[in-house]
This record gives structure tokens, C-alpha cells and sequence, in this order.
């Protein structure tokens, strides 16, 4: 039998790849609108990374991470997410020193130890931006209405939720307010909420728990317990989304898989990939880079977008983008006129023509069926024949036209009157 691939990790198929490319495409042209330059980052890092900075009682850390010992007995980690890597190495290369406020963005695979579905993947990829410098509520909104503009650019609609997780001003007030809540209600909780009385309280906003969401019915909510600063904050933040005419709603429940986030949270979510309705999510994490060993005072706000899950909602939309047809087929018989468009070929490639023949030289039949299901715009004739009489055919494969093409001297003053009509 033969090797077959790990499970959750997936085959990039060539039918998939013009999809693929279209969105990173996309994503890179709009990233360079907004002023970010591109970071790329090793797969492996330091298990360490991951542990300070998504946390250790999150599931990502105690689920979900691929680590192991290398060779010299050190743990490393595949990286879950881009944010921590791309911290490191600002840090690492002391970023802020070039410009006060860096915009950063890298696409690339992540890996996580989950249960394979319908859009989640062990193996799977993400585009993810991060701005670090600033504090400003006007960055928030510029990263969601970005974030807002690449699923619109694909064609794909999508709600925007957003929350506020405070800052550690006024987490311990709310995470108490939200521990008296729950503690009368302990009994009744799942196993994993009562776990999270002692590890995160947050994550109990979280759970999927049908009993436990009956009894979070009028539990403590995040923005009603910020302090004056986050609540400002958050205030402007949803006042620039207005002015910029970019709809959301707050959902206070939002509390998101990683320890890192500080005030502003968002979520891009779909209806139409069932359990997997997050496309894309990312938040402010004001006190991470300092965490990590970075500069103190140096706040920062991200977002990541999973490309698996875009790819598809564009096939679902009838929206997966296809390899474009070759321009020309030459369709060549005789050795003689076989050398001749192979050297033709060459040149209209060289010019830009995304051109093709037959390497076999099979019946100009065959020829001709192959340049139709290659869906070529143009076919180019040379058999003996036209060579001897030192003229070509040139057939419009849509219309049905043919022209005569002169053969006299060399394939490149033939190349040079076949691509004004190829290029129109
Ligand atoms: P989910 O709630 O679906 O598990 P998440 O909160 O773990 O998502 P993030 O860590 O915020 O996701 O990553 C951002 C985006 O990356 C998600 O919105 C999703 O599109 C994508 N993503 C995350 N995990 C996976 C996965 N295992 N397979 C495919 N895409 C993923
Ligand atoms: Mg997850």
C-alpha cells in the first residue's frame, strides 16, 4: 500500500492553487495599501514562546501544540499562531528602533493538534497582520475596516463582532464579579467551567455547554465593567467604525482562545461553514511585547484570517478561481516545422504568451483536440506544407477564424506578427 498523508495535514491541489493565489494576491496588495511590509518567521521556535505568551491554561497550550524534543533534548513547538513569532523577532531585531510604529504582516502554515473537520486542518494557514507602537483607538478600526475590505474584495460577506477585554486595570474587578456569579451556580457547571473558576474565569463566557449557558443567563458582562480609560477606548473605537460605515456588533460574550488580548477583541464570522464560523479574529495585546522581554510601554493589536476557511466560502460561492488558458497551442508536424515552433515558442513565452505544443508531435487531429481542451485562445498551424509555402495558420479558437501568417525568415519576425493579434 502506498503512503498516505498524515491526518488533518491536506494536499494543496493544482485545481486549488489559482484560489489560493488569487486571495494572497489580494491580501498582499491591500496589506500594502494600509503601509505593511511583509515578515516571515520560522515554522520552529522555542516552546517557551508559546507557553509566556498564549498562555498556559489556554487550549492551544495544554491541547493543542505540536511539540517535541529535538535532538539536543530542547522542546520546541510548531507554531500555533503568527503573533508570538513575529514578537520575537521584532524584539529580537529591536524593530521600533528603525520606525516608532511597525505594520507587519505574514502569511504562512500554522499547526495545531485539533480534531481534522470540515475547516479545521492540523496543518493550516493564516495571513496575519500585527501593529505595534501604538495604542491609538483610530489603529483598531483601520485594522477591522482592512480586515473588512480583503473579504470584500474576495466577494464575501461576513458580520464583524467586537468586545473589550479591559486591561489589568480592570480584569481582577470583573474576573471577581464574574467568580461570585458563578460560584453560587458551581454545582450545576460542567467540569471544564469549574476548572476555569481557579485557572481563567474569562473562559467561562466561552463555553459551548448547553446546561452551563442556561445558567449564565445575566452574568456579568465585560463592557459593563471597564474601567474609565478601556471604556473610552472602546467608546472611540466603535465610534471610528461607524464614521468609517463598517457595521458590528458587540458581542460581550467574545472572550477569544488566547491570554494575550487586552481591551479591543473582534471576530469575522461567517453563517456558511457551519461550526467553523470564525474566518478571521485578532484583538489588542497592550502588554505582550513587554512580556516577552520587549521594550515596557510598546502596545499592540492583530489579527490573523484562516485561508483554509476563505477557500472555501469562494468555492461555495461558485467563486474558486481558475488556471488561465494558454494564450497560443502551436501545433507543429515534421521535424523541420516541430524545431522551427519549439524555437516559436520560446520566444512568444519570452513575450509574455502563456504558450504550449506538444512535446510528441502526435496527428495534427490530436493537435488540434489538445489545443481545444487546453481552452487555448489562439492556435498556430505549422506543418510541412505551410512551411513549404512559407505561411502559417493562425485560428481565433472562439470565432473560428483563421488568418495566413507569413513564415518568411526567422520564428522571431514570425513571433512578431502573431502577438499584436494575440495581445489585444
Ligand atoms: P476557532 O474558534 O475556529 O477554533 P480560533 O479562535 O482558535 O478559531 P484563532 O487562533 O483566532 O482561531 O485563529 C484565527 C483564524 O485562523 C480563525 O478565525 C480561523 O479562520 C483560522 N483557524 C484557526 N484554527 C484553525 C484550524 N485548526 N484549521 C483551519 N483554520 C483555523
Ligand atoms: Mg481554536
Amino acid at each position: 500500500m502506498s503512503v498516505q498523508g498524515l491526518k488533518g495535514f491536506k494536499d494543496i491541489l493544482p485545481a486549488e492553487a489559482a484560489t489560493w493565489q488569487r486571495i494572497e494576491a489580494t491580501a498582499r496588495a491591500l496589506f500594502h495599501r494600509y503601509g505593511f511590509t511583509e515578515i516571515r518567521v520560522p515554522i520552529l521556535e522555542k516552546t517557551e514562546l508559546f507557553v509566556r505568551s498564549i498562555g498556559e491554561a489556554t487550549d492551544i497550550v495544554e491541547k493543542e501544540m505540536y511539540t517535541f524534543e529535538d535532538r539536543n533534548g530542547a522542546s520546541i513547538t510548531m507554531r500555533p499562531e503568527g503573533t508570538a513569532p513575529v514578537l520575537r523577532a521584532f524584539i529580537q531585531h529591536n524593530l521600533q528602533l528603525l520606525q516608532p510604529i511597525q505594520r507587519l504582516y505574514t502569511i504562512g502554515p500554522m499547526f495545531r493538534h485539533e480534531r481534522p473537520q470540515k475547516g479545521r486542518l492540523r496543518q493550516f494557514h493564516q495571513m496575519s497582520v500585527e501593529v505595534l507602537g501604538t495604542d491609538q483607538p483610530m489603529v483598531d478600526a483601520e485594522l477591522m475596516a482592512m480586515a473588512w475590505q480583503l473579504l470584500s474584495e474576495l466577494g464575501l460577506t461576513v458580520s464583524l463582532e467586537i468586545n473589550s477585554l479591559g486591561c489589568p486595570e480592570c480584569r481582577p474587578a470583573y474576573n471577581q464579579a464574574l467568580l461570585d456569579f458563578i460560584g453560587e451556580r458551581n454545582e450545576k457547571l460542567c467540569e471544564d467551567c469549574q476548572r476555569r473558576r481557579t485557572t481563567n474565569p474569562l473562559r467561562v463566557l466561552d463555553c459551548k455547554n448547553e446546561a452551563c449557558r442556561e445558567q449564565y443567563q445575566g452574568i456579568p458582562e465585560l463592557p459593563d465593567h471597564l474601567c474609565p480609560a478601556c471604556a473610552a477606548h472602546f467608546e472611540e473605537v466603535r465610534g471610528l467604525l461607524a464614521l468609517l460605515e463598517i457595521p458590528y456588533r458587540v458581542n460581550p460574550f467574545m472572550v477569544r482562545g488566547l491570554d494575550y488580548y487586552t481591551r479591543t477583541t473582534f471576530e469575522l464570522i461567517t453563517a456558511d461553514l457551519g461550526a467553523q464560523s470564525a474566518v478571521g479574529a485578532g484583538g489588542r495585546y497592550d502588554g505582550l511585547v513587554g512580556q516577552l522581554g520587549g521594550p515596557k510601554k510598546m502596545p499592540g493589536i492583530g489579527f490573523a484570517i484562516g485561508m483554509e476557511r476563505l477557500v472555501l466560502l469562494l468555492e461555495q460561492a461558485g467563486a474558486a478561481e481558475e488556471e488561465p488558458e494558454p494564450d497560443l497551442f502551436i501545433a507543429a508536424l515534421g521535424d523541420e516545422a516541430r524545431q522551427q515552433a519549439f524555437r516559436l515558442m520560446q520566444l512568444c513565452r519570452q513575450s509574455g504568451l502563456k504558450t504550449a505544443m506538444d512535446p510528441a508531435g502526435r496527428s495534427l487531429k490530436n493537435q488540434m483536440k489538445q489545443a481545444g481542451k487546453s481552452r487555448a485562445r489562439f492556435t498556430f498551424i505549422v506543418g510541412e506544407e505551410e512551411l513549404a509555402q512559407k505561411a502559417g495558420i493562425l485560428r481565433d479558437m472562439a470565432s473560428k477564424e483563421q488568418q495566413e501568417i507569413s513564415l518568411a525568415g526567422e520564428p522571431a519576425g514570425w513571433r512578431d506578427r502573431i502577438v499584436p493579434i494575440i495581445i489585444r
